[in-house]
């Protein structure tokens, strides 16, 4: 033994130093989102929680909503068992267009396995923009009940090893998914369950989803009301979007995480910036800033592209107009953004105070 340790200790044989060029990016850079009391030592989903009584309430809950439906704001009152309300979608089966791992989510939610997706067909918007517009706006795919959905997620869990089951546009199947997850559970699901939404759901609906539900990923779209009845085919679409990420954020709080990077709990806000209306991203994310938390995980995508009636030949047909702009349909949103327009929404947001964003790895791969 020496008497004293020598001011410098020899390096082990394995120990190199490492090039700064390939060095870990810092804790401050990197990791401040995910440390405490962001992180989770161990999660147990929500769903495992709840009792078997108020699992018992929860499908009686769920069968009520689809007798007299009030899930989201179109209230239109149906009997989903005998007619189909705005949404075109019943009561016995949800269609669903798409089940797999999906690796286009946030890395936080998609991990190195992907993301148990569940894209299902329909909606309750009508989004002129839609960028999903082949699956909400064409209905295409396969009837499937609960229980066969809970033998999917099941499937998921076993086969595809994803990190949590990803329910994607399920506003308007809400009491179908509860049944689902109340069934899988009994089949032995133990991944969390994501709500990845339009925002345009009722209080209803997400009392019924309360102690199912792990991690709402809600879209903020469009600020003003006037955006919401052209665009989205929506009065009320704004103050539903408050009321609803306030709900939200109310059941499950900030996004939290457990030590390898992957988001078990929380609320993660998206917002797609939209061209030329920055304007209202800005107010967005002043709103949030203000009224859910200083600390929301926010998305801010720039992914926006022309699709679905943005661009088409005008209704009256090309000759009929007599400017190139009314040559197609919805013009002024006819293009993809530019960085400065998702650059001034980012800048809004800090001087708002929000801190946490989902940031794009510099390195081009997986940044958890
Ligand atoms: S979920 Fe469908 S049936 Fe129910 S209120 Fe909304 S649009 Fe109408």
């Amino acid at each position: 033994m020496p008497k004293s340790f020598p001011s410098s200790l020899p390096k082990r044989p394995f120990q190199r130093s490492i090039p700064t060029s390939i060095r870990q990016p810092q804790p401050s850079s990197r990791w401040l989102h995910l440390a405490p009391p962001f992180l989770l030592d161990r999660y147990i989903p929500r769903h495992h929680l709840i009792s078997s009584i108020d699992a018992a309430k929860k499908r009686s809950e769920a069968y009520a909503h689809l007798r007299n439906c009030n899930l989201c704001p179109r209230l239109c009152g149906v009997n989903r068992y005998e007619k189909t309300g705005v949404c075109l979608i019943g009561a016995e089966t949800v269609k669903v267009n798409t089940i797999a791992p999906h690796f286009g989510e946030e890395p936080c939610i998609q991990g190195h396995n992907g993301s148990g997706s569940v894209f299902f067909s329909g909606c309750n918007l009508r989004c002129v923009f839609c960028q999903n517009h082949d699956i909400a706006h064409q209905r295409n795919g396969f009837d499937l009940t609960p229980e066969e959905l809970a033998e999917w997620y099941m499937k998921l869990q076993e086969v595809g090893r994803v990190h949590n089951i990803n329910l994607v546009t399920p506003e308007h199947v809400v009491p179908q998914v509860a049944l689902s997850i109340l069934h899988a559970r009994e089949l032995g699901l133990r991944l969390p369950i994501i709500y990845n939404t339009s925002s345009f759901d009722s209080l209803e609906s997400l009392k019924l989803l309360d102690g199912l539900v792990d991690i709402y990923l809600p879209d903020f779209k469009v600020w003003n009301t006037e955006t919401s009845r052209r665009l989205l085919k929506a009065d009320n679409y704004t103050e539903t979007a408050m009321e609803s990420i306030k709900a939200m954020h109310a059941q499950v709080g900030d996004l939290c995480f457990t030590a390898d990077g992957i988001a078990k709990k929380g609320v993660l806000v998206r917002h797609l910036v939209m061209p030329g209306k920055e304007d209202e991203g800005r107010e967005i994310v002043k709103w949030l800033a203000g009224n859910v938390s200083l600390d929301t995980m926010v998305h801010i995508m720039e992914q926006y592209f022309p699709r679905a009636h943005v661009g088409k030949p005008s209704r009256g047909g090309i000759k009929a107009s007599k400017t190139v702009k009314a040559k197609v349909r919805y013009g002024d949103i006819n293009r993809a953004v530019n960085l400065d327009e998702v650059a001034s929404v980012r800048k809004a947001a800090e001087e708002a105070g929000l801190w946490r964003f989902v940031e794009a790895a510099k390195h081009g791969g997986f940044n958890i």
